[in-house]
């Protein structure tokens, strides 16, 4: 306290301060003051005016009350103690033109003056805040004071008592009063700010303590410029508890205090630092991210040279970015988030807070503005950091097989480390203990956002893979869609790839594709055939597009001799879906997906994943080769399907002709029934139910009739078969069918058929064709 008491006010930065606090300290007692002397002024006119005397016009002593009232008024609006003290000495000097006024004419002048000339000074003490502005203010009082009341020639008595009274009362007593005034405040606010710093300082380290840090970085982010960045590193000491245990309290101190200092001397004057509890501390700094990163990394690299009795000292760091409008707790969660990721990673390391997409976005979009950086030398590839790698792009081409070019590209996302080695996929998506799949998932669309609208054709579809449960996530549908206008893109021109092996409820999935729909973004399902897709989930969300699994085709083309592929994609198209096929990686796959009818493909075959999109010349090539393959292929299928089956045509003409004069059924299909691939011949009625028994050819129950229960044609009418339809529809001529599962025989048929009118009514007679074989001629689609 005595040491405050002396003290003076050497630093600038407290002496204004001080002169700050001290005119709000004594703002309201000048106004007090300043205003009850415009009242006694008023009182001095009106007992002027009872005086017979002849004076000075009343308005212009009037004037003066209304002047002096107004700087009372401005007093209240003084921001700074200069014009604090100027309003002081404008207001004195006005009062004294007033009294000269007032005692203008009168015959003892002095009798009126004198006590206010001692009085006005004492008065005067609160609006002066420092020596200067009171020595300069009563100077300038007396100097105007003996200026403008000469008045008449009076004894020399009169002078020396009016000087007494000044010099011996008037002016000690107002010094008196300042500096009593003045030492009083000082000492005050010296007190006030010593203890405002106890306050804020943590005693151990002398750092800023957590009150004080949040105060501080609270007033620093409300003041902060929209485009200034700012972010936040938080850090505790690894295992510090053991260290306590071991070796004791007070070595525990000393390493906190040995941080400390790391952190003072790593950091600048516009950084705060704070020791914001326990062994945990943080600092706000001016920089982005990436500087952030680097101190970071320097201060771990320092702190991890502090030895302890035990090993040496390391501490986790967490950083995150500041985003516009947000608090410095939320700040400060986000790196403690991040902090809580580098501890579960092993301790001593630093991690970064994890990205929005909007943010990811915005950078993306800032960064194609700007030219150089880290980023931009990459070319199409931009990274974006996410813990501790980097998030980048790779684009693989979707094929339209009609149109034969690049018609859009699947954007699949991969990690890079620094030296720019790929992070493995089951790292990346590894289950972490902060870990929400979903985060990474949204950060992706914007990554692949960002990089697609520089890298993809104007004119190509973005195909963004999406989890069941990003898809449904409220709000999300809006929330892409302003992503992808922010990219420059085109929600028509994304198609959002729904991970169908991930499940989720079909109803919920139903309803957020019509959302999506409305927003104008195109709906496909991914990897159809895997996982826990089934159709009936397929024809509720509705997809505009199905992806179809790459091992549906590699089943077709291995597992089985026929191919449903065919069938599946003439399913799908009805259903009104245009089907993609995935995985395409030999030139057979391109030809059955060609001749499915299939609408787009994708695979190794015509293209990998990359981080620029190759030029798909050599590609049209392939496709074109396979269009000439099976355009070829189909002249020698139709060959070879028309040479077997003729002889069967034939035979049932005769047979018909046969029947028609009257022979019987068993004797008319006698020859007919010898060929080889004969399962059986039969006639049917008018309704499709069979007419007598069939007779069984070579072919009839090979290797044993495996569907028992329906293998007896005479139960059941056939008219709804195709083969019976189509004879129906061209009587007299022989109708073949496409191939399907003979009931009798339990293995692939087809059937040669002919309408005819018998003398019973119109008939159609068959004869089904074993269609096993391996070889045989199977025609595509329908
Ligand atoms: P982790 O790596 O998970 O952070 O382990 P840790 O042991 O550092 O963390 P924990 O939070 O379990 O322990 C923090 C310890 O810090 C507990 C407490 O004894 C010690 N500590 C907190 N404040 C002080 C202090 O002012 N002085 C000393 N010497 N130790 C302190
Ligand atoms: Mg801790
Ligand atoms: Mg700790």
């Amino acid at each position: 306290m005595s040491a405050t008491s002396t003290q003076h006010l050497p630093d600038p930065g407290l002496r204004d301060r001080f002169h700050r606090r001290a005119l709000e300290h004594q703002r309201p007692l000048s106004t007090v003051t300043t205003a009850y002397t415009v009242v006694a002024f008023l009182c001095m006119v009106g007992a002027r005016n009872l005086v017979g005397a002849p004076a000075a016009p009343l308005a212009y002593r009037l004037l003066c009350a209304l002047v002096l009232l107004l700087l009372v008024l401005a007093i209240p609006a003084a921001k700074s103690p200069w014009l604090f003290g100027a309003i002081g000495v404008a207001y004195m000097q006005v009062l004294l033109a007033g009294l000269a006024l007032n005692i203008a004419g009168l015959a003892q002048p002095l009798l009126w003056v004198l006590p206010a000339l001692v009085a006005i000074p004492v008065c005067a003490a609160p609006l002066w805040l420092t020596p200067a502005h009171f020595f300069i203010g009563s100077a300038l009082f007396y100097a105007a004071a003996f200026a403008l009341l000469p008045g008449e020639a009076h004894p020399h008595d009169v002078d020396v008592v009016m000087g007494m009274w000044i010099v011996a009362i008037g002016v000690p007593t107002s010094i008196v009063f300042h500096f009593a005034f003045y030492r009083f405040r000082r000492n005050h606010f010296l007190l006030e700010n010593q203890l405002a710093e106890l306050a804020a300082t943590d005693p151990l380290t002398g750092l800023q303590n957590r009150r004080a840090f949040v105060k501080q970085a609270e007033r620093r982010l409300d003041a902060i410029m929209p485009d200034v960045q700012v972010s936040a590193i938080f850090l505790d000491l690894d295992n510090f508890k053991s260290l306590n245990d071991r070796c004791g309290h007070a070595i525990g101190d000393h390493a906190l205090h040995q941080v400390a200092q790391v952190l003072m001397d790593e950091t600048t004057g516009n950084d705060s630092v704070s020791r914001f509890g326990g062994e945990e501390f943080a600092v706000l700094l001016h920089d982005g991210l990436d500087r952030a990163l680097q101190l970071a990394e320097r201060l771990r690299v320092a702190i991890a040279a502090i030895e302890r009795p035990d090993g040496s000292l390391t501490a986790s760091f967490g950083v995150a970015e500041h985003r516009h409008g947000e608090s410095i707790m939320v700040l400060l969660d986000r790196a403690d988030e991040a902090l809580l990721r580098a501890k579960h990673s092993g301790r001593n390391r630093v991690c970064a807070a994890r990205a929005l997409p909007l943010e990811t976005l915005r950078r993306v979009a800032s960064d194609a503005h700007e030219e150089g950086g880290e980023e931009s030398e990459r070319g199409a590839a931009q990274r974006y950091r996410w813990e501790d790698f980097y998030l980048i792009s790779h684009f693989q081409p979707l094929y339209s097989l009609s149109h034969q070019k690049q018609v859009g590209f699947e954007a699949l996302l991969r990690g890079e480390k620094d030296d720019g080695t790929l992070v493995p996929p089951a790292v990346m998506f590894a289950p972490k203990p902060s870990n929400d799949e979903s985060a990474l998932d949204r950060a992706s669309h914007a990554v692949h956002l960002g990089n697609a609208c520089r890298a993809l054709p104007g004119d190509a579809w973005l195909f963004l893979n999406i989890l069941p449960a990003t898809f449904i996530a409220d709000g999300y549908a809006d929330r892409l869609a302003t992503i992808v206008r922010s990219a420059g893109f085109e929600t028509e021109r994304v198609i959002l790839e729904i991970l169908e092996s991930h499940g989720g409820s079909v109803d919920d999935m139903s309803r957020a594709a019509a959302l999506y729909r409305e927003y104008g973004f195109l709906i496909a399902v991914d990897d159809f055939g895997a996982g826990q897709s089934n159709l009936d989930r397929l024809l509720r969300i509705r997809p505009d597009l199905v992806k179809l699994d790459g091992e549906l085709i590699r089943a077709t083309t291995h597992g089985t001799e026929q191919p449903i592929l065919p069938k599946l994609v003439s399913l799908l198209h009805q259903a009104g879906m245009l089907v993609v096929v995935e995985g395409v990686e030999t030139t057979d796959e391109l030809i059955l997906a060609v001749e499915s009818n299939v609408d787009f493909a994708q695979g190794y075959l015509l293209g990998r994943p990359a981080a620029e999109i190759a030029p798909p010349e050599s590609v049209h090539r392939q496709i074109d080769e396979a269009f000439d393959v099976i355009a070829q292929g189909r002249a020698h299928q139709h060959a070879l399907f028309e040479s077997e089956v003729e002889p069967y045509r034939i035979a049932l003409r005769i047979a018909a002709d046969v029947l028609l004069a009257g022979t019987i059924v068993d004797d008319a299909f006698a020859t007919l029934a010898t060929f080889e691939r004969c399962i059986s011949c039969f006639i049917l009625d008018a309704s499709g139910r069979q007419i007598g028994h069939e007779v069984p050819g070579p072919a009839w129950s090979k290797e044993g009739a495996s569907l028992h229960p329906v293998a007896n044609p005479r139960d059941a009418r056939w008219d709804h078969r195709p083969y019976f339809r189509n004879a129906v529809l061209l009587p007299g001529v022989t109708v073949t069918s496409n191939p399907y599962l003979s009931l009798a025989s339990g293995r692939p048929c087809i059937a040669v058929t002919l309408a005819l009118q018998l003398a019973t009514g119109r008939a159609v007679i068959g004869v089904e064709l074993d269609w096993a074989e391996l070889g045989l001629p199977w025609p595509a689609g329908e």
